[in-house]
Parts: structure tokens; sequence; C-alpha cells
């Protein structure tokens, strides 16, 4: 696939946005050189842009669409929804069943609250634990992203110039301009890689945490499985010192039929979702016991935890999301997980039959690319120079020339729609590009 003509009409876009958007996009320009395509429409795993290009998506909205662009059975109950209103005052049936289809899948998620984004799911599940425990301070892990919210808006840069300098312990450093800074003393920071520091950090600080949040298999840390021995520490600490545990699973709740806690071992307190669970359009979720879960109930007229909104729980996220859970079956997921797998491999076996000193990192549909040989197990190995995260960012504009969309560090997700044939596409451009670049 050859580059788009220099006057395209994704280029006049970009000029006009620029004028009036701050960043020139609200997708991140600096992702895209010398500017983003602009999306006409999609079909299955296919984006085709404004200028006419086909270009295989693997990025789905940052992995909300599992079952790829325009599935017709999404596109109809969202029609069907949208026929009868678009958003009410009154609570409509469809969360009902939306929250009762979390629950059958997953015991643990017996009652759910609903909101818009992953951001408002993990800092809905944060208040909560602290409103339960009555304790302010949170954990999380260096390098995890989890949203928009002060307080996990700490440590998300891998770089060593962040970690404590006597103890090598992680700081809590600010990662957005706009973090208070005592946000900062109120977050600790834990490592993703290090079950011994981990231990080390929780027996000190462990009595003073209302909440740890974790994802299991965190993208941004390198998209790395945890650790046996740090979900060991975790459970530990938790029941030691009466921490919640708050298990993000915005993006890994795709994993399994349940989600992607009881495959770990976490045994989490709250759980909250996003993405696939509303099937493309927007959508959160935070979910737990009925008795943990009270801490939202406003009925019993004790001062609870306020999770509401405008558009929580509105009638078309839920008939989206039913829809896109109602066709991600426990075959359907066997099979993806299984595309994702073979692909793994492929690319692991030409990197190596080929030399390239690049590891393949990932768990079921979700995959992501690093440079070096090392043996990447979470934030600390996967850390590289400034100049190899450049280079995966030119290795991400080179797969776009090729008809391929990977996010920003080079990973990317699945959806059903992908077939044996996408698999080999991917991972044949993926080791080309890489074997010229590196
Ligand atoms: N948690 C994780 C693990 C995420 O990857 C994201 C977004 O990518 C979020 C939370 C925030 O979700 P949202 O973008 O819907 O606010």
């Amino acid at each position: 696939m050859s580059a788009p003509p220099a006057k395209s009409r994704s280029e006049s876009a970009y000029v006009r946005e620029a004028k009036v958007v701050p960043g020139g996009s609200m997708r991140a320009a600096q992702w895209f050189k010398p500017h983003p395509p602009y999306a006409a429409r999609g079909e299955g795993c296919w984006v085709i842009d404004i200028d006419g290009r086909r270009i295989l998506d693997c990025a789905n909205n940052f992995f909300s669409l599992i079952h790829g662009h325009a599935f017709p059975p999404i596109l109809d109950a969202v029609h069907r929804a949208m026929a009868g209103g678009t958003a009410f005052g009154l609570p409509t049936e469809s969360e009902i069943l939306l929250a009762e289809t979390l629950a059958a899948r997953n015991p643990r998620m017996e009652q759910t609250r609903f909101c818009n984004s992953g951001t408002e799911a993990v800092l809905s599940a944060v208040k909560g634990a602290r409103a339960i425990t009555g304790r302010e301070r949170i954990a999380k892990f260096e390098g995890c992203y989890h949203g928009a919210y002060d307080w996990m808006e700490v440590s998300l840069d891998p770089s060593p110039a962040n970690w404590n300098d006597e103890s090598c312990n992680p700081a809590s450093v600010r990662s957005n301009a706009g973090v208070p800074e005592s946000v900062l003393r109120e977050t600790v920071v834990l490592p993703y890689d290090d079950p011994q520091r981990c231990a080390d950090i929780l027996r000190h600080e462990g009595r003073t945490l209302a909440a740890i949040v974790v994802d299991p298999l965190a993208s941004r840390a390198g998209t790395v499985p945890m650790s046996k021995e740090i979900v060991g520490v975790l459970r530990e600490a938790c029941r030691r010192d009466g921490i919640l545990l708050i298990a993000d699973e915005v993006i890994s709740f795709r994993l399994s039929f349940d989600g992607a806690s009881r495959s770990f071992g976490l045994e989490p307190d709250l759980i909250a979702t996003a993405k696939i669970i509303g099937g493309g359009l927007p959508i959160g979720a935070v979910s737990g016991s009925a008795d943990l879960m009270s801490v939202f109930n406003h009925a019993e007229g004790k001062p609870k935890v306020s999770m509401g909104g405008t558009f929580s729980g509105n009638p078309l996220s839920m008939a989206a999301g039913l829809a896109s859970l109602a066709h991600y079956s426990q075959s359907a997921i066997e099979r993806l997980n299984g595309l994702g797998d073979r692909l793994r491999n492929k690319v692991r076996d030409s990197f190596s039959a080929a030399g390239v000193a690049a590891s393949f990192t990932g768990m079921g549909s979700l995959f992501r690319l690093h440079l070096g040989g090392a043996n990447v197990t979470g934030y600390r190995t996967a850390y590289t120079s400034p100049e190899k995260t450049q280079l995966i960012r030119r290795i991400q504009f080179a797969m776009l020339e090729e008809g391929i969309l990977l996010t920003p560090n080079c990973s990317g997700a699945l959806s059903t729609p992908m077939t044996e044939s996408e698999i080999s596409l991917i991972a044949d451009k993926l080791v080309a590009v890489v074997a010229k670049q590196v």
C-alpha cells in the first residue's frame, strides 16, 4: 500500500481541524505522521479512510470493538433501541438485562452500576473503596494506565528517572500537568515485575491504603501477564491489611468468558469494566458483591458514594453491550484467543529465524511488540531507551503505510471478524517492517 498523495483529503481535514481543535485532532495527532488518516467508515475488521484507503484495524477504537466495525447484530440492536428514544430520565429494562448478563458471566459481578467510560468506572470504584474502608490513599502499579482520574495519572512514564534514587522503588510522579501535588502523597506506586519490592512496599504502606488498582495484563506496562508471585503478594496484603482489590478489566475483560481475574488467581472486591461491554458505544461499569456495592445505594439514606450521570445506563449503550456480549460466547472467545496464539507464535518464530532482536508479548487477543531480545516481564524490562521508543513509533508509522493500524506503542487487539488470513497479513507485514527498521 502506498502513502496517501500529498494533497489528500485527510491532510486537508487535518489542516482545518488544527485551527479549531488544540493538538490538531481528537485522536492525538502526534501518533501519526504527518497527520492521521480520517476515518470515513468501517467494515468488519477494516476501516476505510476519507481517501478510500482500506486499513486493517488492530486498534479497534482502543480495543473496544471486539466485533469490529458495523457488526450487524449490534447495529440492529441499536437501531431498534434508538427508534424508541435515545435516553430517558427513567430507568430502562435494558440496564437490568446488561447487569444480569454480567452477573451470569461472573459471580463476583453480583451487582453492577453503569457509567460512560473506563475512567469513570475506575474513579467510582476508587471512591467506593475509600468510603468502604474509611481510608484515602490508594496504590497502583508503575506504568499502568487506568484512565484520566487524577490519582491514576501517576507514574505512567516508563523511565528509570522515575525511580527513587536510593531504594529504586517507583516514585509517585505526576504524569499529566494539572494533577495536584497532594495526589502524589496519596498514591503509592508498586513495581509490576518485582514481587519482593512490591511486598516490602505493601508491608510498609498497606494499613494506610483503601485500595490497590490492578490490571493483570496491563497494556502500557508491556502487555505481559501479571506473575503468580505478584498476585500472591497482593492477596496477602489485602487480607492482612484490609485493603480492597480493584481489578481494572477495562481491556482485559475480553480474555475469557468471565473476564480476566479468575484465571490470574486474583480475587477482586470490585471490578471495573468498559470497552467491549458497550459494543462500541460509550460505557463503563463497576461490579462487585451486593454487600460492597451497597456503598452506591442511596436508597438506604446513609451517606453514600454518588455514582450516576446524565447518560449512565443509556439504552443505546445497554443495547449495544447486550448484543456484543451475546456474540462473545465461550466458543467465539476460544476462536479469537486461538488466533492470538497463532499470531504470537508466527511472529516469534519469524523473529528468531531471522535473528531479529525483538519480542512479542501478549495473551488472548492482545499483543505488543518490544525491541531488544530481553525477556520482557513488565514495566521495568519493557522500558527501553528514548531512541527505541522513537523506533517503535517509526515501526507504527511504517505499519500504517503498509495498511495496518496499531496503537502508538505497537500493541494491538484482534476482533472477531478476523480470520487466519488477517493473522498472516499482520505477521508478515510486522516481521518485514521490523526487520527493515531494526
Ligand atoms: N483502564 C484501562 C486499562 C484502559 O486501557 C483505559 C483506556 O484505554 C481506561 C481504564 C480508561 O477508559 P476510557 O478511555 O473508556 O475512559
